[in-house]
């Protein structure tokens, strides 16, 4: 058997991401069912925001001209809580003011009540410094402006983007209909928590890893459940899975041994791409598409099929599924976000591959590492906090700055 193409992290990904495309069904949601959804139109607000000049601070509306010096007593002629409206100020008045209420007209500056001192009995209050023209005044509009553009298109929406939907008086908001996956898991030797152990068994837990990453992504996530190591059982899991999904995720089989199946099922069912990829843990990755009848008409589910160890069906999912999801969802799939962190561990053995190694940020601001980063040990990812993205033939001595990406940055 020829052996797969050997790609860089990057060829593979700029390979999945040349065939995304972006769903292209649009629903209207209430605000709050809109958290975590992509947007699929332009918000333009519907309001200025705020919508007349307002004080920020509690204090004294005042002409500032009325104060070229400090020590001016003025009259309180009006006072104005917030969500009331004020008359226009007279010459050599203040007005009491209350934060988020409207200046009144005539007013150019608020004085905060710590720089006033208030004479109760003569009704006057004396300003204690001399006022700059504008001074916690917010202006009409500085948020926002009625009929233009205060969410763009393709933005993830997080509780923030809500606010400001919200106080661009928008009750509903139009967001992409949200990627449908579907997920099976491949393996004789696996068996579901709960179920008893057979000899040489072992429980799924790429399941939960995986179904979980979806739905940290907001996809709709269907789970067809474990899929013995055989052919025609492949097979029809493909054809079920394509059916009403955009994409179809395994785990598991996709090297090119005996008990391997995905590549002959995917082949037989649409078409395949299968890659070793140059990174560590990770490597065999398979990309193609699924076809969802006999009629071309029908088109095809994408699929990327994911190694079965469980770090590795984590670390390729966060690393090439993320960003392909990222795409069909609308939203830009640029590389996550990292930063350079002094690493307080040597890694010596530098790997011919690209490693993504498991660490954890530590107290001093460093990084520890996971003493054991085998591909089968879960618990390295869930001791970490984040991933070094540590490129090929590269030891690392402590002290070094090394690249990493928090686990956060990739969960969503
Ligand atoms: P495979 O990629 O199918 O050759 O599997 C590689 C390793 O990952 C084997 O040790 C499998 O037992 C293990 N493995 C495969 N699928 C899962 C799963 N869903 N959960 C946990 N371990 C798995
Ligand atoms: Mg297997």
């Amino acid at each position: 058997m020829t052996k797969p193409p050997m790609l860089t992290a990057q060829q593979a990904l700029d390979h999945l991401l040349s065939h995304a495309q972006a769903v292209g069904e649009i629903e209207k949601v209430a605000m709050q069912a809109a958290l975590g959804r992509v947007l699929a139109e332009n918000v333009n607000s519907l309001v200025d925001v705020p919508p007349l000049d307002n004080t920020a601070m509690d204090g004294y509306a005042v002409r500032s001209a009325d104060i070229a010096t400090p020590g001016k007593s003025l009259k309180i002629a009006q006072r104005i809580p917030a969500g009331s409206m004020g008359t226009p100020l007279e010459s050599g008045t203040a007005a009491r003011i209350f934060t988020g209420a409207p200046v009144p007209p005539g007013a150019d500056a608020v004085v905060m009540q710590e720089d006033c001192t208030l004479e109760s009995e003569s009704g006057q209050v004396t300003i204690n410094t001399a006022p700059i023209a504008g001074q916690w005044i917010r202006r009409r509009g500085e948020d926002l402006t009625a009929g233009k553009t205060a969410l763009t298109a393709g933005t993830f929406l997080r509780p923030q983007e809500l606010g400001v939907a919200a106080s661009a008086g928008l009750t509903h908001l139009s967001v992409k209909r949200r990627v449908k996956v579907a997920a099976f898991f491949t393996g004789d030797e696996l068996a579901l928590p709960g179920e008893s152990l057979k000899p040489g068994g072992i429980y799924n837990s790429n399941r939960d890893t995986l179904l979980a990453c979806l739905k940290s992504l907001g996809c709709d996530a269907t789970d067809l459940g474990i899929v013995p190591d055989r052919l025609d059982a492949t097979r029809d899991a493909l054809r079920k899975a394509s059916k009403d999904h955009d994409l179809i995720i395994t785990s598991g089989g996709v090297s090119v041994g005996e008990e391997d199946h995905i590549k002959p099922a995917v082949t037989a069912e649409g078409r395949l791409d299968l890659w070793q990829i140059a990174i560590k843990p990770g490597k065999p990755l398979a990309f193609g598409a699924v076809r969802k009848s006999d009629d071309p008409k029908d088109g095809e589910a994408w699929f990327i099929g994911l190694p079965g160890n469980p770090v590795s069906s984590f670390v390729t999912f966060l690393l090439f599924v993320r960003p392909f999801i990222l795409k069909l969802q609308g939203r830009e799939a640029k590389l996550p976000q990292f930063y350079f962190i002094r690493a307080d561990f040597d890694w010596l053995k530098a790997d011919r591959r690209n490693e993504f190694l498991r660490v954890k940020l530590n107290s001093n601001g460093g990084l520890d590492l996971f003493p054991n980063q085998s591909s089968g040990v879960l618990t390295s990812a869930s001791w970490g906090d984040g991933l070094v993205d540590c490129p090929p033939n590269q030891p690392i001595k402590a002290g070094d700055l090394v690249k990493y990406i928090p686990f956060d940055a990739l969960l969503k």
